[in-house]
This record gives structure tokens, sequence and C-alpha cells, in this order.
């Protein structure tokens, strides 16, 4: 698999970008872990890939302001799959295939068996309570 993080950088995109001096806690998009005390981030508007005309959603997220993490994009990130997250998954085309639930412990089952189906596209991995993108997955 691969994964897709968000870079710092597209905050540049959304003029309404607020700068936080220290939010711990909150997912990080750029490096898929919690911020912690005293670390900068953006808070700004993203459509995440692979969602494509009316299934191109906009909402919040959160990113470094200067990334100072690198992570294994072939490999899921461990720190933001330790609570039940909903797996969206995109044809081709760039509409909704399915969604579901996945408790921690089952991802790699479940994203495995979403891409042994050749008609998805890739996967949105979101949060539960809020519904926020935290990153994409694709085939390797
Ligand atoms: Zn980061």
């Amino acid at each position: 698999m691969r994964i897709h993080t968000v870079s710092p950088t597209d905050s540049f995109s959304d003029p309404g970008r607020e700068y936080r001096a220290s939010e711990p806690g909150v997912p990080l998009r750029c490096c898929l872990r919690k911020s912690l005390e005293g670390e900068p981030v953006w808070l700004f508007r993203y459509s995440p890939p692979f969602g494509k005309g009316p299934y191109a959603e906009v909402g919040p997220i959160f990113t470094h302001v200067e990334c100072p993490g690198s992570i294994l994009l072939d490999r899921l990130p461990v720190e933001l799959l330790n609570n039940p997250r909903i797996l969206r998954s995109y044809n081709a085309a760039g509409q909704i295939h399915d969604g579901e639930v996945v408790e921690p412990g089952s991802f790699d089952r479940v994203i495995e068996g979403l891409f042994n189906d050749p008609s998805i596209e890739a996967v949105q991995v979101r949060s539960v309570s809020h519904g926020c993108f935290f990153f994409a997955i694709t085939r390797a």
C-alpha cells in the first residue's frame, strides 16, 4: 500500500488558514501523529484526494507549520489508528464506493480486502466522531 499525507505547504491554498502556536493532541496530516505541546500548527480547509466532482469534499485539517517528521509511506501509521476509524473507498471516477467503521487491529486485513476489489482506486481514513479526513491509501 501507499500512504498519502498532506504537506504543510497545502495550507497556503486557504487564505483563511489559522496559525496555532500550540494545539496539543490534534491529528497531524503531515506526519500522521498527534501534535505535542509547543508545536506550531496550521488549521485550514482541505479537499482530500480521490473524491472528485460532487464527491470532492472540503473539511478542516491540521498540519505542522514546519514538519520535523518523516514517516514510512508503505505501512499504516499506528498512532492515528488506535481508535475506530471510517474507511471510505472510492472508485477511479472519484465516486464513493463504500464506507465502513473499522476497529483497531483490523485495519490491515480490511484494507487488503478492499484492494482485492479492482473497482476500488483509493481509501480515505477518517475520524468516526467528526468525519474529518486523516489520510488516503492507494495500492503500492
Ligand atoms: Zn508533521
